[in-house]
C-alpha cells in the first residue's frame, strides 16, 4: 500500500521553486533562468521512516491569488489541483521582501479559502537563495519565529543551487503532514512504477 501525497509548490516568480523541485528529484540545477509558464507534475516516490510515499509534486506557474472556489480553479489552468493540494511549500527569495510579501498573502488565502478543518493543512514556508545569505533582507531568526509562532507554519531555509537543505524541506514537510493524519485522508495502491530509477529517494 502506497500512499499519495500532493504537495503544491507555490510563490513568486524566480524564488527558485523549479529549481528545488528539480533538485530535489534529479539533483539538477541550472543557472539560466526559465520561466515556467504552464504547471507542470512530478511524480516522484520517497522512503521515510520504512514507508514509501507517492510524492505528487505541483510546480504552480505564478498566480495573482489563491484559488477562492472550485469553480476559479477549473477556469485557470494553472490553478489546476492547488486547492485540494495535502500540503503546500510556499517558496520566497530570502534577499527579495516583495517574494516574503507574496508568501504572506497566499497563507493569508489558503487559510481563509480552504474550508472547515481543510484550512489546516500542512504548509511550509522556505526561504531559498540561503548561499546569498550577505543579502537577506531579515535575520533568520526573526522570520522564523514569524512563520513558526504568528503563522502556525513549518520554516526551513535552503540553497537549490548548492542542493543544501533541499531533501530535508520534504523530509519536513512530509513529517508534518504524517503526523497529521495523511493516513485518514488519503490512500491509494499504485505500486506500479513507484521505484523508477533516480525517482526514488531514501530520506
Ligand atoms: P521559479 O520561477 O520560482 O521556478 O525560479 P527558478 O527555479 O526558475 O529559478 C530562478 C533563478 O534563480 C534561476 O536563474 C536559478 O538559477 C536561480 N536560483 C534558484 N535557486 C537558487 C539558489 O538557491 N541560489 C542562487 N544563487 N540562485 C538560485
Ligand atoms: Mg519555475
Amino acid at each position: 500500500m502506497v500512499e499519495t501525497l500532493s504537495i503544491a509548490v507555490i510563490g513568486a516568480p524566480g524564488v527558485g521553486k523549479t529549481s528545488i523541485i528539480r533538485q530535489f528529484i534529479y539533483n539538477d540545477f541550472s543557472e539560466v533562468y526559465t520561466p515556467t509558464r504552464t504547471r507542470y507534475v512530478y511524480r516522484p516516490s520517497v522512503i521515510l521512516n520504512g514507508n514509501m510515499y507517492e510524492l505528487k509534486i505541483l510546480d504552480v506557474p505564478p498566480i495573482s491569488s489563491f484559488p477562492s472556489s472550485s469553480s476559479q480553479e477549473w477556469l485557470d489552468l494553472r490553478c489546476r489541483g492547488v486547492r485540494n493540494a495535502n500540503a503546500y511549500i510556499l517558496v520566497y527569495d530570502i534577499c527579495c521582501v516583495e517574494s516574503f510579501e507574496y508568501v504572506k498573502m497566499i497563507r493569508q488565502q489558503i487559510v481563509e479559502h480552504r474550508e472547515g478543518s481543510s484550512s489546516e493543512v500542512p504548509i511550509l514556508v522556505v526561504g531559498n537563495k540561503r548561499d546569498l545569505q550577505r543579502q537577506r533582507f531579515m535575520p533568520r531568526r526573526a522570520v522564523s519565529v514569524l512563520v513558526k509562532k504568528t503563522w502556525k507554519c513549518g520554516y526551513v531555509e535552503c540553497s537549490a543551487k548548492f542542493n543544501w537543505h533541499v531533501v530535508l524541506l520534504f523530509k519536513e514537510l512530509l513529517g508534518i503532514a504524517v503526523a497529521r493524519g495523511l493516513r485518514q485522508n488519503h490512500t491509494s495502491i499504485r505500486l506500479q512504477g513507484a521505484l523508477q530509477r533516480n525517482r526514488c529517494t531514501i530520506m
